[in-house]
């Protein structure tokens, strides 16, 4: 193989960096920051009913423990206002200090009005434009609740979205490429008078005196290139911090991927300071599982590390049993339920790779690129699995009860690289 020494190495790829202002969401002493270069994070929302101020709580810590930084609850009646205090203590009470953010649409200028507790109970304010109200009502509606996020000091995310669109703003801006020479598709008419809306919206709560930097915009559609073309202008217009995600998605597989797709070309240039993976879940489905699939977009793009990750072939006939399917479902599912104890006790951990491969063809290979790997026999090879620590062999398994050594190996590795612990790899 021929290679020039002047040759110029194969550029790496890697996000790119948008510069927006910071934003800063605050609940107790506690301070989650959004865009100007800090982290891009994870928001999730309940679909409990929030009056249930309990199971609300109980879903917003799962939300949490599963990794998401922020948890959204709908704000809808008086008595789902009066139940945001109680939910915020109960998370306080049960250790969760994760930020809550309320939803409001049609009378969350009422609601944040009455409730001063459940006003400053929240660390955000989610406000819709097209939602606030008609006429001359709407500025007043909107006023009201921009101000009472200057008085408790919170930020305020201005979400629009395609499904309650401005509905005045869209006729006339209708009306208006009705008089163009040559007039634009009806659809571009569309991602103007969402972009329109929200950078607006977030100058007209400029001028009533909340801070840039307690605002947070997105316009959200449901549609992968509507979604991608939005953004880009979006973030070509405007610093504010930016939440994105693809609104509607759907059910498992299809829900999984649009939003994927959507949101992994958007991060990639830089666009996005928050995301929400918005899926109906299935029958049966935790709702965190919306969670896990936003956090695996930003690990799998190397923006962020949340859980170890786990390496594994996807299996061929050269391996026909299920032994290797089955450990790496173990390996990964007990990774994942160990993390709310060892993000605190093993700092780092979150970025180790493990591999679970299924023969000889590969096994060793990606069992030498992770911290960790396993190469099970695949159909006629000798009954035994090498074990791979920091690119070295160094033991090999066999028998019964591989899965559960292996286990006992990757726990031993985790305490000895993460937790200064004395134990010794098996
Ligand atoms: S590592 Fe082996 S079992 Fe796994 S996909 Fe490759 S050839 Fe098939």
């Amino acid at each position: 193989m021929n290679m020039s020494d002047t040759a110029p190495p194969i550029p790496m790829a890697a996000p790119l960096t948008r510069h927006t202002r910071q934003a800063r969401i605050v609940w107790g002493s506690r301070v989650v920051t959004v865009g100007g270069g800090a982290p891009v994070r994870v928001q999730s929302m309940t679909n409990t009913d929030t009056v249930d101020a309990i199971g609300t709580a109980i879903q917003v810590k799962e939300l949490a423990q599963a990794g998401s930084e922020f948890v959204r609850i709908t704000v809808n009646t008086p008595e789902a206002a009066q139940a945001v205090p109680y939910i915020r203590e109960q998370l306080d009470r049960m250790g969760e200090n994760v930020p809550l953010v309320g939803d409001f649409h049609y009378n969350g200028h009422r609601l944040l009005t009455e409730y001063p507790d459940c006003a400053q109970a929240l660390s955000k304010y989610r406000i819709n434009p097209g939602n606030v109200g008609k006429g001359d009502k709407r500025d007043r509606q909107f006023g009201q609740m921009i101000e009472a996020a200057v008085r408790w000091d919170k930020a305020v995310r201005i979400g629009v979205n395609w499904g309650s669109l401005d509905q005045e703003l869209l006729a006339s801006l209708m009306n208006a490429n009705g008089r163009r020479s040559v007039p634009w598709d009806a659809r571009q008419v569309m991602y103007e008078a969402l972009i329109t809306s929200a950078i607006e919206s977030a100058r007209r709560a400029e001028e009533m005196g909340l801070r840039g930097e307690q605002i947070i915009l997105s316009c959200k559609v449901s549609g992968v290139q509507d979604l991608i073309a939005v953004y880009r202008e979006l973030a070509r217009r405007c610093d504010y911090a930016l939440h994105l995600g693809l609104t509607e998605a759907g059910m498992g597989t299809k829900g999984i991927v649009a939003s994927t797709t959507a949101l992994s070309i958007l991060l990639q240039e830089g666009i996005g300071d928050t995301i929400r993976v918005s899926l109906t879940p299935q029958p049966g489905e935790a709702r965190t599982q919306e969670v896990v699939v936003a956090s695996e977009i930003l690990q799998a793009l190397g923006l962020r590390a949340f859980v170890p990750s786990v390496t594994a072939c996807p299996g061929c006939g050269r391996t026909t049993s299920t032994t290797f399917q089955e450990l790496a479902k173990q390996i990964d599912d007990y990774l994942r339920a160990q993390m709310p104890v060892w993000r605190l006790r093993y700092p780092g951990v979150e970025k180790l790779k493990v591999a679970v491969m299924g023969c000889i063809v590969n096994g060793p290979g990606e069992s030498k690129h992770a911290d960790i790997g396993i190469s099970l026999p695949g159909t006629g090879e000798a009954p035994a699995a090498p074990v791979f620590i920091d690119g070295e062999k160094a033991l090999t398994l066999r028998g019964e009860h591989i899965a559960q050594e292996f286990q006992t190996i990757v726990e031993n590795y985790i305490a000895r690289r993460f937790g200064g612990a004395t134990q010794e790899v098996l």
